[in-house]
């Protein structure tokens, strides 16, 4: 038997990944099928620089550069599950990132559209995306605020990051029935709540699903 320590080529992802959502999803409360399918395929550690690879399944945020990080993997799943998205569903994501949380939802959705406001990551998180061969995916470099009203309307709207309200033009491109989920600051910069809308024939329904910790959400909607 080899005494050497383990180098990072020696990890497997595939187990750490499965471990993931074993100990981080299913223990918890995801139970949606397809969001445990996509969060056990999607190779997580392929989007996040290679210096963090080895800690990529763990359970907490990690930092993507550019002061950004890619949510827990947790909150991913959660998050997708609230969407209530199925193979039918167009999506749009604001804050793309290193596009992981674009390929979960590639994985459920018909169709995803992702936005990022930062060059190097809207570069990176491309490239990540055709290298893992998530290449139907539309990607946009500019401000989430304003949304992809072309593309519109939305069956779920998923934003990535803290904003200090709902962009208006994300109500306007929701579809009939359709969801936006949002962390939005609410009673100051430090506390963050997730907030499910959805659009039902009365009007858009508010639910408040519980406390989060993301990046701010900036451009237009500061103002
Ligand atoms: N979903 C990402 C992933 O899987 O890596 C993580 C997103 S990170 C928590 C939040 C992202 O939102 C950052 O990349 C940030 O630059 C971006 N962002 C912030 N404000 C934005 C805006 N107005 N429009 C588009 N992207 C924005």
């Amino acid at each position: 038997m080899s005494l050497r320590r383990k180098t990072k080529t020696d990890i497997d992802y595939a187990r750490l990944r499965e471990k993931m959502v074993e100990d981080q999803l299913r223990r918890r409360d995801v139970r949606d099928q397809l969001v445990l399918a996509a969060m056990s395929k999607v190779e997580r550690h392929l989007f996040v620089p290679q210096k963090h690879r080895s800690r990529a399944y763990d359970d907490c945020p990690q930092a993507i550069g550019h002061d950004q990080t890619i949510s827990q993997p947790y909150i991913v799943a959660s998050m997708t599950e609230h969407l209530d998205i199925d193979r039918d569903s167009k999506v749009l994501e604001i804050g793309t990132g290193c596009g992981y949380q674009s390929a979960i939802l590639a994985e459920i959705a018909r169709k995803v559209y992702t936005i990022e406001r930062i060059p190097q990551l809207y570069t990176m998180a491309r490239r990540n995306l055709q290298q893992t061969g998530y290449r139907d995916i539309e990607c946009r470099f500019g401000d989430g605020s304003a949304g992809w009203p072309e593309a519109a309307p939305f069956d779920g709207i998923i934003v990535t990051a803290a904003a200090p309200r709902v962009p208006e033009a994300l109500f306007d491109q929701l579809a009939p029935q359709g969801v936006l989920v949002i962390p939005l600051e609410v009673g100051g910069l430090h506390h963050q709540d997730l907030i499910k809308f959805h659009r039902t024939p009365q009007g858009i329904v508010r639910e408040t699903l519980y406390q989060v910790r993301f990046v701010p959400m900036r451009g237009d909607v500061e103002e």
